[in-house]
């Protein structure tokens, strides 16, 4: 087994220690590793994620010679295994090295994580909840607690009482004990039975529980804790949080991302959300007046172009591409031609990408006639007689490729996007069948 240095001493970040095992990648595992007789590396485990840093080959030809270790994992014998940046030249099984961490990222680990402990210890404390798992990201780090909802006073009641005890700087103590000891103390949370010996982390007079990981020496270290948003998970309710530099971090983004927003409706910080409150409702306002004076614009294109339309066989047939309005304009346009006072087809298209046509008739009021009885050919001549606009509008896309259908009395397709058809080439087709 390697001996883990940071069990001991979380501010080790250089240690000296021999290679016992050397890995050179292999089929399954492309980057080459190590194994240490000892190691102040931090594997991923527990939740908290591993330590980067290098090891400096020591003596020999080799001296000097750095590796850089990007990845450090538990093997499930007890080793740790050091994962090096490929390609690496690889030390031979008993040369000394020099271990460097990372220090700046083990130490927002170890603001993380023990502001987990503290976290999770304030909602116990107030609130009965207890943590079912932590995970810690690259941005923020989280929390399941095993109750349905968190609601935003409990949220910022837990927030309150974990800076408190990170103010108090509460020492942060280790020490071992027996698993019979360790039920004896009541402790936050017992580990599955797998080890006689017990890591305890103990928060003075606030938080006992095991734990494997690497913390701050005083809960001042920790810096503070501001807490995120609450997602609803499987197990309960995430909770998200930073701790320390993290928290500056985030909220400096977030302040800026605020002021931003505030600069561009010129007002305070506070009154953003009460903008953006007045900026919706006055779009939906304008998008409301956008719509009825479509409509009303349609409605009189629509009259006008029946208008100068002369009728042929009872009916009016009326072809129109538009070039400048999108196909839900051409469709409120075809609607309007049709469900005028004389029997009408609307032939119509949108050129603006992506193209697309809509073919429409007034619905035929009489006499009721059964499917069956319904001429499925497009038919045109006798007075009054339908044509059928899914066949027709099928019939003209059919030879570009294009897509669509619909009913007898109405019909929407699209030509392929970015190919180039001539979409009035295609209306003048349809109103050829038809005989327009
Ligand atoms: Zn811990």
């Amino acid at each position: 087994m390697t001996k883990r240095l940071y069990y001991d001493s979380s501010e080790m970040h250089e240690f000296d220690s021999v290679v016992e095992e050397v890995a050179p990648p292999s089929p399954e595992q492309s980057r080459p590793a190590v194994i240490l007789r000892e190691t102040a590396f931090y594997p991923t485990s527990g939740g908290q994620v591993h330590d980067t840093g290098w090891l400096t080959v020591k003596g020999g030809d080799r001296a000097a010679e750095r590796l850089r270790v990007t990845e450090v994992a538990d093997a499930e014998n007890g080793k740790i295994v050091h994962y090096l940046e490929a390609p690496a030249r690889l030390p031979l099984a008993g040369a000394a090295v020099h271990g460097s961490i990372d220090a700046e990222r083990r130490r927002d680990h170890m603001q993380q994580h023990t502001g987990q402990h503290v976290l999770s210890a304030a909602f116990v404390e107030l609130y009965q909840m207890p943590t079912v798992s932590f995970h810690m990201g690259e941005d923020y780090c989280s929390i399941d607690l095993a109750t349905p909802s968190v609601s935003s006073e409990q949220i910022a009641g837990a927030e309150k009482r974990a800076n408190q005890v990170v103010f108090e700087n509460r020492p942060v103590r280790i020490r071992y004990v027996s698993r019979a000891e360790a039920e004896m103390l009541g402790l936050r949370k017992l580990p599955p039975a797998e080890h006689d010996e017990l890591r305890l982390v103990e928060i003075a007079d606030f938080d006992l529980s095991a734990c494997g990981g690497t913390h701050v020496c005083s809960s001042g270290q920790i810096g503070s804790i501001l807490l995120r948003k609450t997602e609803k998970v499987r197990q309960g309710t995430r909770v998200e949080f930073v701790c320390g530099n993290r928290a500056v971090r985030v909220a400096r983004r977030d302040y800026s991302a605020l002021s931003e927003a505030a600069a561009l409706f010129s007002a305070q910080l506070w009154d953003v959300p009460e903008q953006i409150r007045k900026g919706v409702e006055e779009s939906k306002q304008l998008r409301k007046q956008k719509d009825d004076a479509l409509d009303q614009l349609a409605e009189l294109m629509a009259l006008t172009a029946l208008h100068d339309q002369p009728e042929t066989n009872g009916r009016k047939i009326v072809v129109r591409a538009f070039s400048d309005r999108d196909i839900g304009f051409a469709k409120l346009f075809a609607q309007k031609v049709t469900r005028a006072a004389t029997p009408a087809i609307a032939l119509v298209a949108s050129t603006v990408d992506p193209p697309g046509l809509v073919f429409a008739q007034t619905p035929a009021q009489t006499p009721a006639q059964t499917p069956a009885q319904i001429p499925a050919q497009a038919s045109a001549g006798a007075p009054g007689s339908t044509a059928d606009m899914g066949a027709l509008l099928k019939q003209v896309l059919s030879s570009v490729g294009g897509r669509g259908g619909g009913s007898r009395d109405f019909a929407q397709g699209g030509v392929p996007a970015g190919c180039n058809v001539n979409v009035e080439q295609l209306l003048r087709e349809a109103a050829g069948t038809i005989g327009a």
